[in-house]
């Protein structure tokens, strides 16, 4: 019998950064002590994982942290090799890591070409010096070009470069030159965030003090909006295409790893934290290194979370993260994935934003039009299960 082979995407979690920034809540530690013992225990659960891999063809691979670039290039050269081993990996398969500035060399990129990554991820978040050392970041713009040049020089033709808007002290002014500094590189991709003061960060705390003292260094709201507009103007001038809510890119350039999570194809995610989605059941591992090693040294996967979800979870995530995507979703995909049509169960969503131009509803498609993006969270709510 011939099997249906399905797509999937692979997540790789190194939890491991030179220094933490001030605004930083991900799964992350400034500690290499673990490294050895944790490559070594991340490739025994990557090789050791239940899934069938003849069922599946992997399509895209992204090392993601944490600062996958602060460990030693030969960590993710056997990463990548355990991968090989134990996937079928697509010959034209995405594979992306995430670098920060200042953690690269040209020995560093060279290894990780040489081992099939083909695509760079730089967490460069600003142009301006004073606002990443307000960030926590470790490097200069001028380490940030640096990297950049020498990511080139060893063959990426497909790098992203993460921009945030919204920082401390930031004027709309300041952020444009990030802006525009960043497309006159012409990088494929740009992903630019707002900053989120997360709770319990150093970042918080700072603010909290100087707000006692009655100040607040964050932009207002209404330069907050500049901002936002100002990025879809000069991305789209300078030849980016938005084509999510925070990700634009070049013609062909769009992140195949991020659209599969927003199309929710199967994914597998392997280290601290990482998360999974297999056949509608969600699994999430656990977020400590002694439980992580105990769990793997027993021979058991390390989750600490499984949730099987509903038809009805489904649908609902089918969509908001579906209309996160600038082209929306395919009406004809949701009849496919669950059977029931999308004007019956939510025609009624459809009707509200339509009437207020949020939102587009044709014969197969529904999309978010610019103002409903801008209001996405709200509309997305809608589509939440009661
Ligand atoms: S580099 Fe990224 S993961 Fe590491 S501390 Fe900074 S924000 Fe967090």
């Amino acid at each position: 019998m011939i099997k249906d082979i399905k797509t999937l995407g692979i997540y790789i979690h190194i939890p491991f950064c030179i220094a933490k920034c001030e605004y930083c809540d991900f799964l992350s530690f400034a500690d290499f002590k673990q490294q050895d013992k944790y490559i070594d225990y991340l490739i025994r659960e990557i090789i050791n994982c239940s899934i069938d891999s003849s069922l599946y063809l992997v399509e895209t691979v992204f090392i993601g942290g944490g600062t996958p670039s602060s460990i030693d290039s030969a960590y993710i050269v056997r990463i990548m090799e355990a991968l090989k081993k134990r996937f079928t990996l697509s010959e034209t398969a995405e594979i992306t890591i995430e670098c920060n500035p200042g953690t690269v060399d040209k020995d560093k990129l060279c290894d990780y070409k040489a081992v099939g990554i083909n695509r760079i991820s730089f967490g460069l978040q600003s142009a301006d010096n004073d606002e990443l050392k307000m960030l926590g970041r470790i490097h200069t713009y001028e380490e940030f070009l640096k990297s950049y040049n020498t990511a080139l020089e060893c063959g990426f033709d497909n790098i992203n470069i993460d921009v945030m808007s919204g920082l401390m002290y930031q004027s709309v002014d300041k952020y444009e030159k990030t802006l525009k500094k960043v497309c006159e590189l012409a990088p494929s991709h740009i992903s630019a965030y707002s900053l989120i003061v997360e709770e319990g960060t150093p970042l918080e705390k700072k603010l909290d003090i100087l707000e006692e003292k009655g100040i607040c260094p964050l932009p207002d709201e209404n330069t907050e909006r500049k901002m936002y507009h100002v990025t879809k103007d000069i991305l789209s001038k300078y030849g980016y295409r938005r084509y999510e809510i925070s990700n634009y890119a070049k013609e062909g350039f769009e992140c195949r790893h991020n659209m599969s999570y927003w199309e929710r194809v199967d994914y597998r995610g392997f280290g601290l934290g990482a998360a999974s989605l297999i056949d509608d059941s969600r699994y999430t591992n656990v977020r400590d290194f002694d439980s992580y090693y105990d769990m793997l040294d027993k021979g058991e996967e390390p989750f600490c979370e499984y949730e099987i979800l509903t038809k009805k979870d489904a649908m609902s995530e089918f969509m908001f993260l579906g209309l996160r995507k600038c082209d929306g979703i395919k009406k004809s995909e949701f009849f496919q994935k669950f059977g029931v049509e999308y004007d019956e169960v939510y025609g009624n969503v459809s009707e509200k934003y339509k009437k207020i131009n949020m939102l587009i509803d044709t014969k197969d498609t529904v999309c978010l039009t610019d103002e409903g993006m801008d209001v996405s969270n709200v509309i997305m709510a809608d589509y939440l299960p009661d």
